[in-house]
């Protein structure tokens, strides 16, 4: 069951859509006991839905006595959302319908060290491929959510790091895809957009935590429904929580960090120091690649291999039981193209150390799953980012929706 306050405004329309879409076709009063909010408020949030066009009547279901429940269910084909993920060895562009279904997929090479505005410009290309092969038409199209890493100032769509390089720090990143694409852009730290993804894929419930891997390690947590935000959007830094107080100094300032002690780059840094292992793996591309070299092999039982991967996945799992111990979820989605050869190992080496280690586990189980797609969960958190943040604004409106949902088109 999922609980809200008094105040049912509109952040309240992105859970009452997530719930209409999970559950395909739900009356009125189904949508109440599902949020815990009101008849009255529940009618009010569904006229809303309706007049913005996302929404429609879909029949009726019987009731116990008097008149039929009207079913409300979602417009699949209402608008769409396009998402990206990028980070320095991986970008990943997605059109998302209404309905949460992915309608195209498209893989390009990450930034690399490239100038920013080369990247902003193969970033726009991206887009333009994956609508045009969509062919969806552009009325229809809310606007781009970008899934990436490092320190943000989501609302001013501004990155603040100076990975992987410099010019990175304070670049209007949003700003500059927005106007190389003629469509609003939205900024979303990737970890948190993969735990929006694996909210709409749906089967998570609303309240659980996303271990977020690919060049580094990231954390997000969705709480009833609501991605926690923090003050500044730049919360559950999963990569710097400390697994030894007396380790090396982070360029982050804190000592002895989860990134710089199990993330991909140590492992692959690990496996570099010795000769004959790293021939056996064919190392030598990215961090990314070679990482995912090393997983592949060891899952086909390379001793070598898999000793590296067991040991950072021990780490990430001391840490993740801070999260969960933090948080209090009762399930880990791991995400990320990190996970893509090792998901599996990483999964069960956190499940068991979770089932040992976790506070309230008298109380409760704590569950660790592998996102449906680790590689795609991102970009499909950064579409639902687009709709969600419509949702959040003071007055949304979607004039083109909802002149076809008039026209019945
Ligand atoms: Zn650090």
């Amino acid at each position: 069951m999922r609980s809200f306050g008094a105040d049912t405004r509109l952040p309240t329309l992105a859970v009452v859509l997530d719930i209409i879409r999970e559950r395909g076709a739900v009356s009125r009063v189904e949508l109440a006991d599902a949020t815990g909010l009101t008849q009255a408020t529940m009618t009010h949030a569904v006229r809303k839905l309706t007049a913005l066009g996302l929404v429609h009547e879909v029949g009726t279901a019987p009731a116990n006595r008097g008149t039929p429940r009207r079913l409300i269910g979602i417009r699949e084909d209402a608008c769409y959302m396009v998402g990206v993920q990028l980070d320095q060895f991986s970008a990943v562009g997605v059109v998302v319908d209404l309905a949460g279904r992915v309608v195209v997929r498209r893989d390009t090479p990450g930034s690399g060290m490239r100038p920013l505005a080369s990247v902003v410009a193969d970033l726009a290309e991206l887009v333009r491929t994956v609508l045009d092969e969509a062919s969806v038409p552009p009325h229809k199209v809310l606007g781009i959510g970008l899934a990436t890493y490092g320190s943000q100032d989501r609302e001013a769509g501004i990155v603040i790091t100076p990975h992987p390089t410099a010019e990175w720090l304070g670049y209007p990143l949003a700003e500059t895809l927005a106007a190389a694409t003629g469509l609003p852009v939205a900024l979303e730290n990737d970890a948190t957009a993969a735990g929006l993804g694996v909210q709409t894929a749906g089967g998570s419930g609303s309240s659980f935590a996303v271990v977020f891997m690919s060049g580094g390690i990231g954390g997000g947590v969705i709480l009833d429904g609501h991605p926690y935000r923090g003050v500044t959007s730049n919360g559950v830094e999963l990569g710097h929580i400390s697994v030894d107080a007396l380790g090396e100094p982070c360029a982050c300032g804190n000592r002895g960090c989860l990134d710089p002690a199990a993330g991909p780059r140590v492992v692959v840094e690990q496996a570099l120091e010795d000769p004959a292992l790293a021939a056996r793996l064919g190392l030598g591309a990215d961090t990314l690649t070679d990482f995912n070299r090393i997983g592949r092999a060891a899952r086909e039982g390379d001793a070598e291999a898999a000793a590296l991967v067991a040991a950072s996945a021990q780490r990430l799992a001391v840490a993740t039981v801070s999260m969960v111990n933090m948080f209090d979820v009762g399930r880990v989605v791991l995400a990320g193209h990190a996970f893509a050869e090792t998901g599996r190992a990483y999964r069960d080496v956190l499940q068991e150390v979770l089932h040992r280690s976790v506070y309230m586990r008298h109380v409760h189980t704590v569950e660790v799953d592998l996102a449906e797609d680790v590689t795609q969960a991102a970009a499909v958190g950064g579409a639902a980012v687009v709709l969600r943040n419509l949702l959040e604004s003071p007055n949304p409106e979607l004039r083109g929706v909802a002149a076809d949902a008039e026209a019945g088109v």
